[in-house]
């Protein structure tokens, strides 16, 4: 058999161990060090947004968020069900309710047309999920959160270096959340970031930050002791991650380009078995400029995932498949509701399949890649007609 193709390689650049290194002899191993302060000065520069602040995870930077918005039992925050469970979970958290609204044919983000219709009197807040690092229709969700007065956090765990109308996903919503997430296209191993866009949350946002205490203040010299002020946990990375971010976010136009070009080369392979009606490739919108952080096929129905899956397994290429939606899980249907039918939801979520995409996988592995697949899908097309 051939060598084995990982689904995911995390990237290392090198300079990693160079920065840790610094980081200990820092004497600062703890949060909110010099390179905690480095990476969160990039992102802002970067990016575009009013404040960034580091995170141990994707996760601490949407439930961070979550805290923001003072939300009350039973209040509502609008969603997909088509995305990871730290989106809805943030929120059930603070004893809001996740009301999951069916995602858009064509790109897999949640469809701004059915968010007004589940908008009542309890919404409070509608989450933009940048599925693949496409962008969300921002200006259409926009125009909703200002007819009803509602907070708009954009899920840009997956959208790190991508664009919308040429701005930087993550500086649309009032808040946004980020993750370094090892199979995240930056990485810390375990690490996001909360990225603070409206004015209003930025104070607010650094004492929760500092676990409830004018800490930040006192750092500055504006107080002279620093005490519990409000509600807050420990969200801040160790230096240690920091350190590994840093280089990260220095390589990551780099990274992103290498990225691109492997899902470029999947795109155009897949073309033919587009053309051919077995299965159906991304759709990137005029406007978005992704960051290739997946490459997905969705298949024709009748076609077997499973068979599929198990195909190229057993030639080696590790393929996977996500989300299970919310709305079909234990804890969806005991904290959350859903409005509508998501009928998107359930159809694409069941056939969809993604492929391995890392830096460093060589021109050859992308070609076996998509050999592989094309010789699964024919197959898998040959049993549905053999059984049909
Ligand atoms: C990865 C991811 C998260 C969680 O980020 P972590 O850093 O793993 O906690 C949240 N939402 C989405 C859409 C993600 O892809």
């Amino acid at each position: 058999m051939d060598p084995f193709i990982p689904f995911n390689r995390p990237h290392v650049t090198g300079r990693e161990y160079d920065c840790i290194r610094e980081a200990v002899a820092n004497g600062h191993l703890s949060g909110n060090g010099p390179f905690t302060r480095r990476c969160a000065a990039w992102l802002e520069r970067t990016t575009g947004c009013r404040r960034a602040l580091l995170t141990h995870s994707g996760t601490g930077a949407l439930e961070l968020a979550a805290m923001l918005l003072d939300l009350s039992l039973g209040d509502e925050v609008i969603m997909p069900s088509f995305t990871f469970v730290s989106t809805a979970n943030a929120f059930v958290l603070r004893g809001a309710v996740p009301v999951f609204v069916d995602i858009r044919e064509d790109t897999l983000n949640i469809d701004p047309r059915l968010v007004e219709a589940a908008v009542t009197p309890r919404t409070r807040a509608i989450v933009a999920v940048h599925y693949a690092g496409v962008g969300c229709d921002m200006d259409a969700l926009a125009a909703v959160a200002a007819r009803h007065g509602l907070v708009v956090v954009e899920d840009a765990a997956q959208a790190v270096l991508a664009t919308y109308n040429g701005r930087e996903l993550g500086t649309f919503g009032d808040l946004a959340a980020v993750s370094f997430h090892e199979t995240k296209n930056v990485l810390a191993g375990e690490g996001g970031a909360l990225l603070v866009n409206a004015p209003r949350y930025v104070e607010r946002a650094e004492v929760l930050w500092e676990k409830g205490t004018d800490r930040s203040r006192f750092l500055q010299g504006l107080v002279d002791k620093y005490t519990w002020q409000d509600i807050g946990s420990s969200f801040q990375p160790s230096e240690l991650a920091a350190a590994f971010l840093w280089p990260q976010l220095e390589a990551s136009a780099q990274t992103t380009a290498e990225r691109l070009a492997i899902w470029r080369r999947y795109h155009s392979a897949f073309a033919a078995l587009e053309a051919s009606g077995l299965v159906r490739r991304p759709f990137i919108p005029a406007g978005a400029e992704h960051n290739a952080h997946i490459y997905f096929l969705l298949l024709a129905p009748g076609l077997s995932r499973a068979d599929i899956l198990a195909d190229l397994a057993a030639d080696g290429v590790n393929a996977v498949f996500h989300y299970v939606p919310l709305h079909d899980s234990p804890a969806g249907r005991r904290f959350a509701r859903a409005h509508g039918t998501l009928t998107n939801t359930e159809r694409l979520s069941a056939r969809l399949v993604r492929l391995p995409l890392w830096v460093g996988l060589t021109d050859a592995e992308i070609a076996r890649v998509i050999d592989r697949v094309s010789r699964a899908v024919a197959r898998a097309a040959a049993g549905a007609r053999a059984s049909g």
